[in-house]
């Protein structure tokens, strides 16, 4: 798969590359490019916002900069593009991050993130450019960089080689193995800490009724919204 990043801060993502299941999932043969939006600007001096329309406060992401962009990056106009590939803009409106969502993109052989800053997007880059709009909660942040991280991070660990042991991500929170309910508390040694127990099913080496615990413990948190 190829993950690609369009943000006025590409170094950012050095760091997050290095991090284990993702040098993992690059290492084996998927990729993660973080592109730089100022690298195609047709403006003087690196610009690539400007006021709103209408008024108000802050900067608006300029459409022509990032037709540029993208234009320069995959050498396509980008009304075609997201004909080719998933384009998706970064913003705290747009359809919410969840398993369902991760699993869609995670089964896409390529996908181009688009970061906002400032104000967020001039809208016809969403409306022209983009085939999605992904929020990661309905909260602001300052940028869309760390909303790229989380939607890369969820993505990344779901392909094959991201995660030291393949059953990790098998049973695991909202999976088809679990019915889409979060998953089931863990304990580890240990067995008695100031008198906090490890439930006794889990130390009795009887796998069925663990199994029938872990399932309703699950169902349990599915129910109350638990963690
Ligand atoms: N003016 C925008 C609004 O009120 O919706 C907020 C812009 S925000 C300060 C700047 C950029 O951060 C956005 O364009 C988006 O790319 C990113 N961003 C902020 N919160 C986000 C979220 N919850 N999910 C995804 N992206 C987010």
């Amino acid at each position: 798969m190829q993950l690609d990043v369009v943000t006025l801060f590409p170094q950012w993502f050095d760091w997050f590359s290095e991090q284990r299941h993702v040098a993992n999932a690059l290492a084996a043969g998927n990729e993660l490019r973080a592109l730089d939006l100022r690298e195609h600007t047709p403006l003087s001096g690196g610009q690539v916002d400007d006021t709103p329309f209408g008024g108000g406060a802050g900067m608006v992401l300029r459409v022509d900069v990032m037709d540029h962009a993208l234009r320069g990056f995959y050498g396509i106009d980008p009304v075609d593009l997201r004909r080719e590939r998933r384009v998706i803009a970064l913003t705290p409106g747009g359809r919410i991050l969840d398993e369902a969502l991760v699993n869609e993109l995670a089964a896409e052989p390529a996908v181009t993130l688009l970061c906002g800053r400032y104000e967020g997007f001039d809208e016809r880059i969403v409306q022209h450019f983009c085939s999605d709009a992904v929020s990661i909660g309905r909260y602001v942040l300052a940028g869309g960089e760390l909303a790229a991280m989380v939607v890369c991070d969820a993505v990344l660990r779901k392909l094959p080689g991201a995660l030291g042991h393949a059953d990790s991500a098998a049973e695991e929170s909202f999976s088809a193995a679990l019915g889409g309910d979060p998953e089931y508390p863990h304990y580890t040694r240990p067995a008695d800490y100031r008198g906090w127990n490890v439930p006794d099913v889990l130390l009795s080496g009887h796998h069925e009724e663990i199994r029938r615990w872990r399932r309703a413990r699950s169902r349990e948190r599915g129910a109350t919204g638990g963690a």
